[in-house]
């Protein structure tokens, strides 16, 4: 094939330039921004002609060229990270961000991270402050911890409490307790960053006191329980409390700590989930340290809370890697705020997002899935079949893995487009819709929608239908 007259056919640089919807892009951002797209998508072209073997294609791609050049431009001044709608019915889903932050905390965070703030100054006494003053009473009064600070995750507290105490030092932990936590991260990895040498006890199923006791020697510094937040064995089991484990380390004189995964402040059973250990009742089994997630169970912002023993955490506080994992000041507020909530536990169940959703009605799901079923069905009859079946929703994020909890659902199953397209396009909108596809339809759990999503779910699926 004879290229050179597709080479002669790219428009030259400064003639595309003066493409009219160009020169407002160039008004808009920078000359240069879309100058420097422009070479771009021209040298990608000449690439693509000198590979390409098919006509069509080639002449397609000249054509196309300035929308090429528009997409390339949107990629640098668009917003990349943005707000999604999750319709997969996990309410802490970490590829959608964890535990969303209500508006109410959000307008105060904003007030108080647009300007200065007094995140380590003591307004009292005009000296510098300790950025973990705003939330180490709230948290102490909660859980009944003599102290309280926090790093930027949990995975980032369990590293720096071992660098703190087990540094070249032996730690006992379970078997049944080295968990992976996603992303193919371990904890067990993690803690041997900071120098512990971990000595595994016990079998995966069964691990007894005798285990932990048997292991111990001079070199033991800590007695580790880990929470398995997100696998559980079941059967012929066997695994030592927090309490059995404090009774050995007050005879041996040596700390308990434990990582509880999720950091759980209400008794969950009673609003009808299965059992989670809360931080409460890990401190009052004796435990020396208890570390958790932030943006877990809890509800708040992405942070590894450490509470405990108050000489323990000041001995924390002044170890060089707190410095390097330390929060900032949105982690700080938004921390502050979470816990506010906490004091009351009625106005954490009502006001925390994860809460609502986790105690969310199936009446009221099913409300809002009949509200938007009502007005798809009017717009949209002839492009898909709409309805409403039961479905389950979980809790995800590493926390209560076999629990599900009934829900109600939309499901689309579209005429007009091949039900993959359908979930591509609802993922490619403005306001991306991520859901499910199960049995060749499209489902949107209306647990993890919140009220005021239901509009913009609404328009995007008529949008992405064109109707
Ligand atoms: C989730 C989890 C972690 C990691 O917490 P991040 O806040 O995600 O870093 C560590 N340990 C356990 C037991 C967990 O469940």
């Amino acid at each position: 094939m004879d290229k050179s007259n597709f080479f002669r056919n790219i428009p030259k640089v400064d003639i595309i330039m003066e493409n009219e919807e160009l020169i407002e892009l160039s008004t808009k951002y920078s000359r240069d921004l879309v100058l420097q797209s422009v070479r771009k998508i021209n040298d990608d072209l000449r690439e693509f002609i000198n590979k390409s073997q098919s006509e069509i294609e080639i002449t397609s791609k000249i054509s196309n060229i300035i929308n090429d050049i528009k997409n390339d431009i949107k990629k640098y001044t668009s917003y990349n990270m943005k707000k999604v709608i999750n319709g997969t019915g996990t309410i802490l889903h970490t590829n959608l961000g964890r535990a969303a932050i209500s508006e109410s905390i959000a307008d105060y965070m904003k007030k108080v991270v647009t300007g200065y703030s007094n995140l380590e100054f003591n307004l009292i006494d005009g000296q510098r402050g300790s950025r973990y003053s705003h939330f180490e009473h709230l948290i102490t009064k909660i859980t009944g911890a003599e102290a309280a600070m926090a790093v930027n995750n949990n995975a980032a507290a369990v590293l720096l409490i071992l660098s703190s105490f087990a540094q070249d030092k032996e730690v006992i932990v379970s078997r049944g307790e080295l968990v992976e936590i996603g992303g193919s991260f371990r904890v067990p990895d993690v803690m041997v960053q900071s120098g512990a040498k971990l000595v595994e006890v016990g079998t995966t199923n069964k691990t007894h006191l005798y285990d932990y006791e048997k292991a111990i020697n001079e070199e033991t510094t800590v007695l580790l329980k880990v929470h398995t937040s997100n696998y559980k064995i079941v059967g012929f089991t066997e695994s030592v409390t927090v309490s059995e484990l404090v009774g050995l380390g007050k005879k041996y004189n040596i700390p308990v700590i434990e990582d509880i995964g999720s950091g759980v402040l209400v008794d969950l059973s009673k609003y009808g989930l299965d059992y989670e250990p809360t931080v409460q009742e890990s401190i009052k089994s004796g435990a020396d340290l208890v570390c958790f997630s932030g943006d877990k169970l809890l509800g708040g912002p992405q942070a590894g809370i450490i509470v405990g023993k108050k000489t323990y955490i000041d001995k924390i506080k002044k170890h060089p890697l707190t410095r390097a994992l330390r929060i900032d000041k949105f982690t700080a507020i938004a921390l502050e705020c979470v816990f506010h909530e906490y004091l009351d536990e009625e106005k954490a169940i009502k006001n925390i997002p994860t809460m609502q959703m986790i105690n969310k009605s199936i009446d009221e799901i099913t409300n809002n899935a009949e509200k938007l079923i009502e007005k798809l069905k009017n717009d949209l009859y002839k492009v898909c079949q709409l309805s409403i079946e039961d479905c389950e929703s979980q809790i995800g994020g590493g926390s209560l893995p076999i629990e599900r909890i009934k829900s109600k659902c939309i499901t689309i199953k579209p005429y007009t487009m091949t039900t993959a397209s359908l979930e591509r396009n609802l993922r490619h909108a403005d306001t991306p819709i991520i859901g499910r596809v199960i049995n060749d339809k499209f489902i949107i759990d209306l647990r993890t929608v919140f009220s005021n999503e239901i509009d913009i779910v609404y328009n995007t699926i008529k949008e992405v239908f064109n109707c």
